[in-house]
């Protein structure tokens, strides 16, 4: 993808774990590398089919003026969200911050943190068979779309559904959102469990009964076989309380490992019954 890039942009601020960075503030020099397809804007030379790197520019100095951060991760992690949530056109960011006068009592050139962010695909599936469980799931959705982290939010229809594995339990109210979102796998997972913590999820039987349930369905197109993260989710294409919902939401994406479309996967599901 085209980039365009902003070189060595110097601003003022005050980030810094020690007090006296925070009062007397330093120098801070940012690089950036924007990913935007500039194909249009260079065939058409209007500013409108791409991005105005001074309106960047100056996001980029209001983020790291109006705020006071301990750490240049933090900072970085902040100029590249406002960036990303702003700017349409814009794919994914570089963001490079350096910091040439941090207090290091050694001679050097400059510590720089670099980051790179830009939005992933992710389809989550919500289940709640605990109480008002569409006030739960509701919640939920709202909790995800108010996240700056996440954006573009559609949610499946709802669908009433047997329990499934541990089974003497209430029927479950099951559904789908897929959302687009700057955050890792993990950080997607951290999310989903401090969301299911605020509705007073406890964790007691496995498959067990759950004021709310998320659970990372898919991730672009990625595999991911972690103790603590499975992606594609290990059961989904077993589950019709899943596929039904993923099937409205995604119907063409191809399942990364049984390489199959959401639509046959729950087609095979339906006839196998
Ligand atoms: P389940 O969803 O299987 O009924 P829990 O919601 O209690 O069970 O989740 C148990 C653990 O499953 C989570 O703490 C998480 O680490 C792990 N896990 C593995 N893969 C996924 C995934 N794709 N989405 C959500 N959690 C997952
Ligand atoms: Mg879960």
């Amino acid at each position: 993808m085209d980039r365009i890039c902003i070189d060595e942009l110097k601003i003022f601020a005050h980030h810094g774990v020690f007090e006296h960075e925070n009062i007397n503030g330093q120098n801070f020099y940012v690089n950036a590398v924007l990913y935007v397809e500039t194909e249009k804007a260079g065939l058409t030379d209007e500013l409108e089919y791409s991005v105005d790197y001074g309106s960047v520019c100056k996001l980029i100095g209001e983020v790291l003026t109006a705020n006071t951060y301990k750490l240049i991760e933090t900072a970085a992690q902040e100029v590249a969200a406002a960036i990303l949530n702003k700017f349409e056109l814009i794919k994914a960011v570089d963001i490079e911050l350096r910091k040439p006068e941090a207090p290091i009592p050694m001679d050097f050139g400059s510590v720089s943190v670099k980051i790179h962010r830009e939005w992933h695909e992710a389809l989550v599936a919500v289940g709640s068979n605990i109480g008002d469980s569409r006030t739960y799931i509701s919640n939920a959705v709202e909790e995800l779309s108010s996240s700056r982290y996440v954006k573009d939010l559609s949610l499946s229809e709802l669908i009433v559904t047997k329990p499934y594995g541990y089974t003497d339990q209430p029927d479950f109210l099951n559904g789908a959102v897929k959302l687009r979102t700057m955050l890792t796998p993990h950080g997607l997972l951290d999310l989903l469990h401090e969301i299911e913590n605020k509705a007073d999820r406890k964790r007691e039987i496995h498959w067990g009964p759950r004021t709310l349930d998320l659970d990372i369905i898919f991730y672009d197109n990625e595999v991911i076989n972690e103790k603590e993260l499975i992606v594609p989710h290990i059961d989904m294409h077993n589950r019709y309380f899943v596929l039904k919902p993923a099937s409205e939401l995604m119907p063409e994406y191809v399942h990364p490992v049984l390489k199959k479309t959401v639509r046959q996967l729950l087609k095979e599901l339906e006839s196998n019954d």
